[in-house]
Parts: C-alpha cells; sequence; structure tokens
C-alpha cells in the first residue's frame, strides 16, 4: 500500500508540471490566436476596402485550366505610375512620313504601324490611330475598321519577315491596365516562336533580341515597298 501511495505521488508530482506548462501554454495560445483574430479582422476589413473581386465558377468543359488569382484592382494604383508625357511620339510619327526617326514603318489614311522601342521579341511592332484617341470607344467606323485592318495587315507583314509560330496581339487600355501612353490608343503585336520564353528572362530580367530595331525597320520597310508596287502593278 505504502509503495502504490507513493507512486501515486510521484505520479501527480510529474503530472503538475505538465499541467502547469500546460495552462501556461494555453494562455499564451489564447493570446496569439486573439492577435490573429485581430489581425484577421483587419485583413479582412482591407479586402473589403480593396473591392476584392470573387473568383468565378467557371464551366470545366469550356475552360478546363482553373487557376488560382489573386484579384486585386485596388493594388493597381499602386504598381503602374500614371504617367504624363509632355507630347505624344504617337502624334509626331503621324504628322510626318514614315521614317526610322519615329519608327514609323507604314501610314495609312486613318492608321499607323510603329515599330515598339523596347520589343519584347523581334518583331514587336504597335498598330495605332494616326489621330490622339485614348479610348476605343471615341474612334469613327472608318477609323475602326482601318485600325484592324492595318492590324491584320502588321501580321501579315510578321508573318513573312519572321514567320512566327504565333502571336500575342491585344491592347492595353487605359493606364490601369498597363498602358504606357494611355491618352493614345495601341495595339501590340508580340510575334512568338516554340520555346522562345525561357529562363532567362525569369532569372535575370533580360530578354535577348535577335536584331536591332533598326535592322528590323529595314526588313518592314522592304515588305511595305514590294507591297506598294506589287498593289501598283496589279
Ligand atoms: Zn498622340
Amino acid at each position: 500500500m505504502a509503495k502504490r501511495k507513493t507512486l501515486e505521488k510521484a505520479k501527480n508530482s510529474k503530472q503538475k508540471p505538465v499541467s502547469k506548462v500546460k495552462s501556461k501554454t494555453t494562455k499564451s495560445s489564447k493570446k496569439s490566436s486573439s492577435l490573429k483574430n485581430k489581425s484577421a479582422l483587419k485583413n479582412s476589413s482591407l479586402e473589403k476596402s480593396e473591392n476584392k473581386v470573387p473568383l468565378l465558377k467557371l464551366n470545366e468543359q469550356i475552360w478546363p485550366i482553373e487557376r488560382d488569382i489573386f484579384f486585386r484592382p485596388a493594388r493597381l494604383k499602386y504598381v503602374r505610375k500614371i504617367l504624363k508625357p509632355s507630347g505624344c511620339v504617337f502624334c509626331d510619327s503621324a504628322k510626318n512620313q514614315p521614317s526610322v526617326d519615329t519608327l514609323c514603318v507604314y501610314k495609312t489614311e486613318y492608321s499607323q504601324i510603329i515599330l515598339n522601342k523596347f520589343p519584347y521579341n523581334t518583331g514587336h511592332v504597335l498598330v495605332l490611330p494616326l489621330n490622339h484617341i485614348g479610348q476605343i470607344f471615341d474612334l469613327t467606323d472608318a477609323a475602326f475598321m482601318d485600325l484592324h485592318q492595318t492590324l491584320r495587315l502588321a501580321m501579315d507583314a510578321i508573318q513573312a519577315i519572321y514567320n512566327p509560330q504565333g502571336f500575342n496581339t491585344g491592347m492595353n487600355h487605359g493606364a490601369t491596365a498597363g498602358a504606357g501612353i494611355p491618352d493614345h490608343l495601341h495595339y501590340h503585336i508580340v510575334p512568338r516562336w516554340n520555346g522562345d520564353l525561357n529562363f532567362f528572362p525569369l532569372i535575370a530580367e533580360t530578354k535577348l533580341v535577335i536584331e536591332t530595331v533598326e535592322e528590323s525597320y529595314k526588313q518592314f520597310e522592304t515588305y511595305f515597298k514590294n507591297l506598294a508596287a506589287s498593289r501598283s502593278q496589279s
């Protein structure tokens, strides 16, 4: 009996410190969890104030690859500086004949094709109206039609000169959407080849472009000269 009591005492004495530690842990975890709750509350109120957009549940047959995208539209103003250039390089090229000085390589009645000064890839061009218009809604029907015919013409030229396997063609409409010159709308056309986006731009933030802009300009200039000649013959 005496032995059992001693054992029970020993058990109790061993358990006590454990329970103390436990209670301490509980207190501290309560404290930290209350802090977490406070910051969670703060975060949730932040998210509310930043108009977090809920993800759409897409039809998996139409959109088989669903991705988790964290939409934070209110953050864009911190990402993009709102640019206020004094002049407009696109208007400068619109006023003059196509020239390597403005990088404008082709003009129609309403539109122009300009080489991108800082290409993402060889053959990267911009297609845009001659008039200083920032909103696609403000284009006349004639200017809109001409812009898109010129867009296709530019893609024809790139296809003939560089024979790419694909294109990224698109427009950043407005400063918030990422337009560098938001007041003068412009399409980007970036030719693409299999494997052209390798790891190098990711690790070095550097893109290899195999041709200078001046060399590209000569290529487009020759293409449009030949096109004009073939049109005048027919
Ligand atoms: Zn302009």
